[in-house]
């Protein structure tokens, strides 16, 4: 796939619904994210919307009023797959049949489209929404993208050998468990389970007193791969529907404990949360740049370079974390950022996930998720995570009310916002992802 800029890309281009023009709207007539909604409170279906600035078009109700029918069929085909209560069947049909499908919005919903008195019918204003997880996410894998996520963590866990020699030739991942996997808003009980106190020789039982946040994008996939078939490396991005932002939960006392010899477990499987909209990888063409792997470093293996790659493999995505404490949500205080980072610092791209993921023959399916991995960047105040952001706990961040943190205690929100801006494009952004820390359940057989 080779970035094509086109008119849904203009960034003059202005909406009929006012509120899409702001210049600080995550979701002008460029973006155009995929999600799935309700009203809250009415007694209906989730079902699939697209965000256009404090607004949700309903694309079952569009498709009912008949707008789509002078569509061409990609378009309309695309549309009827949006009347559903997940994004899976759109996801399903690939990357000609969402392109048509955005051309088709981007021309409904800009400034002079006729069909704008029909369409007004079928907004919901966001703040009146409530949200799902936008796919049935069958499999999920997160991947460990950030080579400074990766040395930093490795510093703390094993601190004479961080990182490990397979690292720079291997897009490294595990298998998640996406059961546990909520949208926006979810609050979860803080996960007990057993760790190794400093010092001991046998585990204890308990709540984690390590709770800690991963600063991740979300990979939502489209069209599968059959069983036995991989996908090549400049053909990934054909398979991949959109990005949104993801929150991978993890308790560090208990993965310091279990990680050896497979990898995550409890650590993480508790929960992990998306943020609502999913951004395509459309909207995001004007954000590309090269991929970079510094001349000293190994370079990839064949299956996974290309001078595609080399041009256009990275995205530019700001990112940032704030964190809201019980006292600064009962004294009426907003989140505050505690650090930024950029996606572009990612040492394997989205497309090199794809291919290793599929290199095996492994079969990729609509909705499935692949999970970044948390997303630091060079230097210290751009980690992804409390425990590089505090030094394994060691040098706790002090917030602008004097409160300090180490790792996240009970009731605090976690906040993830991201952001694409640059001169000659229009700004979008993929909106938020909040989660909030419940006290520990009481102890299993306590
Ligand atoms: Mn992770």
């Amino acid at each position: 796939m080779s970035v094509v800029l086109n008119e849904t890309h203009d960034p003059t281009l202005q909406s009929w619904v006012a509120s899409a023009n702001a210049p600080d709207t995550d979701f002008p007539v460029q973006n155009l994210a995929f999600g799935v909604f309700r009203r809250a409170g009415a007694p209906e279906g989730f079902r699939v919307g697209v965000a256009i600035g404090d607004q949700i078009l309903d694309l079952g109700a569009a498709l009912r009023s008949g707008v789509f029918v002078h569509q061409p069929a990609p378009a309309l085909k695309a549309a009827q797959a949006c009347d559903s209560h997940t994004l899976n069947a759109l996801m399903a049909l690939g990357s000609s049949h969402w392109s048509a499908l955005r051309l088709a919005l981007s021309r409904l919903l800009r400034t002079g489209a006729a069909e704008q008195a029909v369409l007004q019918a079928c907004l919901q204003p966001q703040d009146q929404a409530v949200y799902a997880v936008p796919a049935q996410i069958g499999d999920y894998t997160d991947f460990y993208t950030s080579i400074h996520h990766a040395t930093n963590v490795g510093k703390l866990f094993r601190p004479d050998n961080p990182l490990l020699p397979n690292y720079q030739w291997v897009p490294i991942g595990y298998h998640g468990r996406s059961s546990s996997i909520g949208v926006s808003g979810q609050a979860f009980h803080r996960p007990l389970g057993q760790t190794l106190p400093p010092g001991a020789s046998s585990p204890v039982f308990g709540p984690s007193k390590r709770l800690d946040y991963e600063l991740e994008l979300g990979v939502f996939i489209g069209n599968g791969n059959p069983l036995g078939e991989p996908i090549a490396l400049d053909a990934a991005e054909d398979h991949v529907f959109g990005l949104c932002l993801f929150n991978d939960w993890s308790a560090r006392d208990l993965q310091g404990w279990e990680y050896q010899p497979l990898g995550p477990f409890l650590s993480k499987n508790f929960a992990s949360t998306v943020s609502p909209w999913v951004v395509t990888l459309e909207a995001l063409a004007p954000y590309r740049r090269a991929w970079v792997r510094p001349a000293d470093h190994p370079q990839p293996l064949p299956y996974l370079d290309s001078t595609t790659l080399r041009r256009e493999g990275a995205l530019d995505i700001e990112l940032e974390v704030l964190l809201q404490t019980a006292v600064m949500r009962a004294q009426g205080q907003p989140a505050q950022r505690i650090s930024r980072s950029n996606f572009h610092h990612a040492y394997w791209s989205v497309s090199q996930m794809v291919a290793h993921h599929t290199v095996n023959g492994c079969n990729l399916q609509p909705g499935d998720l692949l999970g970044s991995g948390t997303q630091s960047g060079p230097n210290p105040e751009e980690a992804g995570a409390l425990i590089e952001l505090t030094v394994g706990g060691k040098q706790p961040l002090t917030l602008a009310n004097g409160e300090t943190r180490t790792f996240l205690e009970d009731h605090d929100t976690v906040v993830f916002r991201a952001h694409c801006a640059k001169e000659g494009a229009a700004r979008i952004g993929f909106g938020e992802v909040s989660g909030t820390v419940l006290p520990a359940r009481a102890s299993v057989g306590a």
